[in-house]
């Protein structure tokens, strides 16, 4: 293509279409592919490396080089010319590659003879497949016309690899999607899970990169993008009355949909034959390897902006909307780059497991998995390109990681694995009716906590005396506005009905710190854990407290009803609570209410001021429970959220057990019913340790009873108590080492 002209490069592209319509092997193809470039740019080689391995990349077909090289000469990422162009995925063109800083010569290939160089990325969505490279003896620069032209191969390229044209007998291909790949994420929800890939929003396909007609393809575009705009004004009309940033953000929207340059670079890739979808997607291409290399934060919102954009632009040009036709398999694990608490628990308890792209710990997503128990893995870099439908995928929760077309050791290993969960569950099943009674004659009361509607059926299957902990929250956060009262009474009558009789605390609205809900201001606190959070926004702005206050005393309907106030710090605050609950009732009996059989009222100790509060406020509050969650992080200002100190102090130290041991004494001096509802109260050797100090209730994640009880059942607490004590005199940090060594003496 010397000349470099439109109509050049369309003939290129319609010669390469026709080697893809027919039936060679995928060697043959790409052979065939580097002989048609390097005719049609008049160079003396044409050569495309592909990865091996996302570190190695191996030459897979030329024009020109010896062809014995191929399958056989490799270079590491950022290794010579070739391994530049594919790590900074930036164009290569200079006529004197050996004077490139980073040259290096491969001397079975027989390149030193070559004096020029013009190397291209092959990408697809920001993902680097390989490298395109035409060499000529002659010394010269490669015109702009003839990069843009070759740009638009490797784009052709990209689809045709990722459609696994390349594949098959005698190809030596290990294409990318086919694979083992191992992915370390952060661990969100523990457990471990087998099952197949299902896309959240599959990635949209085409199948149909080189077009005939240019004219054509540029009324599909200019159709497409009108749509897409009429479709953002739209959205920008419905948002009228939302916030300033969601406004921004579609008003960026809207400047891309309109922006004359994206339109021309789409225009000039058509014009070149390039299909409208081919041309969307390089522009997309683009901007993802842009977001990348992206410094500035601003920027790379932006930039996702535009593939955002693109994504749906391809959806409307391809017609692939959320439905490919793909059925969802019986064991499915959601891939996602992020999923919203709505769209999560519209799947429900069928997802075997999840894991996202981005993203955290505390996110709602991230709590409606733990709700349902679903393992879950985020942070997972790369799984939405890496991942396809179908694919066999191992989700290990416990250590966040993510083994996807796992090969046949690792999964044997899984299954074992699993295998010994599944023979644990059967035992925990065999005492679901029994009570957690130890050996030396205590029995202590197992409740579960639960949040959502989706837990209550949890109930029957844990063998749960009751729900320890309702955290109301959860269904504001799954929500994008404000619940209103009447849905409120009905879904806590639901929760009580589907109790059939059995106790359930509610906790009234616990927000703040992480839990923020979408629809109210949040508030820029420069340390939210320890700010307006809990019963403090509750008593500040009561609104929102009594509402709910109205709607349990409603759903309770004449039944017993159990209300609970987060994150008390001191005396006074229960009091307050406390008469915001008697007007209420007062209030209801004169609308006529029928109010509750009786109604108990409690706190939730969770910052270390309470636990030394006067002991009429033990006295007086219904019941106590120990938020262990909040707790530890204050005893040992140590950040729950934070990755870097979360597990830097130990339930079992005997510092935080002499606390609760303390709370425990005085509890059981005013006869203050105790439980203990924080994630510890579910793992059994802290569990056991609660218990031989001397807590009768405690409330836990529904999955975590069997295990819980089983070994309650098994122990002695007088003789862990002892060996508490013992390890204490001793000026042991934690009892851990202790109570384990006696555990394991104990088989
Ligand atoms: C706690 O803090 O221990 C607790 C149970 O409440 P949450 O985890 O909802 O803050
Ligand atoms: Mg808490």
């Amino acid at each position: 293509m010397p000349d470099g002209t439109e109509s050049e490069s369309r003939k290129l592209l319609k010669r390469l279409r026709e080697v893809m319509a027919g039936s060679d092997a995928g060697q043959t193809r790409l052979d065939k592919i580097t002989h048609l470039i390097a005719d049609s740019m008049g160079t003396e080689v044409c050569s495309v490396y592909l990865f091996r391995d996302p570190e190695t990349l191996e030459l897979c077909a030329t024009e020109g080089l010896d062809a014995e090289a191929v399958h056989h000469t490799r270079m590491r990422l950022g290794e010579g010319l070739v391994g530049r162009v594919a790590r900074a995925g930036r164009v290569v063109n200079t006529p004197n590659a050996p004077a490139e800083p980073g040259f290096r010569y491969m001397p079975e290939t027989g390149e030193e003879r070559y004096s020029s160089f013009l190397g291209i990325p092959i990408q697809r969505l920001g993902e680097s497949l390989g490298v395109l490279v035409v060499q000529s003896r002659e010394a010269r620069q490669f015109s702009a016309d003839e990069v843009y032209a070759l740009e638009v191969v490797a784009m052709v390229i990209a689809e045709m690899t990722e459609l696994g044209a390349f594949v098959g007998e005698g190809a030596a291909l290990s294409p990318l999607h086919q694979r083992s790949v191992v992915i370390r994420g952060t661990s969100a929800q523990e457990g471990t899970a087998e099952g197949h890939v299902w896309l959240h929003e599959p990635r949209v396909v085409v199948t149909n990169p080189i077009a005939d007609d240019p004219q054509r393809e540029l009324e599909r575009l200019s159709e497409a993008v009108e749509e897409l705009r009429v479709g953002v004004d739209k959205m920008l009309e419905l948002s009228r009355g939302a916030d300033k940033e969601q406004l921004q953000v579609l008003e960026a929207y809207r400047m891309f949909a309109n922006s004359k340059g994206w339109m021309r670079r789409m225009e000039e890739d058509i014009a070149r034959g390039l299909s409208a979808e081919a041309a969307v997607e390089k522009e997309q291409s683009l901007a993802r390897s842009r977001i990348s290399q992206a410094q500035d934060s601003y920027l790379r919102e932006r930039l996702s902006d535009l593939d955002d954009l693109s994504n749906r632009l391809l959806r409307i040009l391809t017609g692939q909307g959320n439905n490919t036709g793909a059925e969802l398999p019986p064991d499915p694990i959601l891939i996602a780059r992020n999923i919203g608490p709505g769209d999560l628990l519209e799947y429900g308890r069928t997802l075997r497991g999840i894991v996202l792209e981005e993203g955290s710990v505390g996110s709602h997503a991230a709590i409606v998995a733990r709700a349902l128990a679903i393992p879950l893995v985020v942070r997972a870099k790369r799984i939405t390109t890496e991942a396809l439908n179908g694919d066999h995928i191992i989700v290990a929760g416990d250590q966040g990681l993510v083994h996807l077309r796992p090969d046949d050791t690792v999964v044997s290993a899984f299954r074992d694995k699993i295998a010994m969960r599944a023979e644990a569950q059967q035992r925990y099943a065999s005492i679901r009716d029994k009570p957690a009674e130890t050996l030396d004659g205590q029995t202590v009361a197992l409740h579960m906590n639960a949040g959502l509607m989706a837990d209550l059926p949890s109930l029957e299957s844990s063998g749960a005396e009751g729900v320890g902990l309702f955290r109301t929250e959860l269904q504001f956060l799954v929500r994008n506005k404000m619940p209103k009262r009447s849905e409120l009474v009905a879904l806590y009558a639901r929760v009580l009905d589907a109790a059939h009789g059995k106790r359930v605390i509610f906790r009234t609205l616990d927000i703040g710190s992480d839990k923020v809900l979408p629809y109210m201001k949040p508030n820029d606190e420069p340390n939210p854990a320890l700010g307006w959070r809990a019963i403090r926004v509750g008593l500040d702005k009561p609104g929102v407290m009594r509402m709910q206050l109205q709607a349990l005393i409603r759903a309770a309907d004449g039944r017993p009803l159990t209300v609970m106030f987060p994150f008390v710090a001191q005396f006074e605050e229960y009091r307050a609570a406390r008469a915001e609950v008697d007007k209420t009732i007062a209030r209801e009996k004169r609308l006529g209410h029928r109010l509750p059989e009786n109604i108990e009222i409690g706190a939730m100790l969770e910052t270390p001021s309470l636990a030394f509060a006067p002991q009429k406020f033990f006295d007086e509050v219904g019941f106590l429970s120990i938020g262990g969650n909040d707790l530890k992080q204050f005893f040992f200002a140590a950040d729950r959220e934070n990755e870097r100190v979360r597990r830097r102090y130990d339930t079992l130290n005997v510092s935080f057990l002499s606390l609760i041991e303390q709370i425990v004494e005085r509890c059981d001096r005013s006869g203050t019913p105790l439980s203990f509802c924080g994630e510890d109260a579910g793992r059994p050797i802290e569990a056991l340790c609660l218990a031989a100090i001397g807590l009768r209730s405690l409330s836990m994640r529904p999955a975590s009873i069997g295990p819980v009880k089983s070994l309650l059942r098994r122990a002695d607490l007088g003789e862990v108590r002892k060996i508490i004590s013992d390890a204490r005199h001793r000026g042991d940090q934690s009892v851990r080492p202790a109570v384990m060594d006696y555990l394991r003496d104990q088989g």
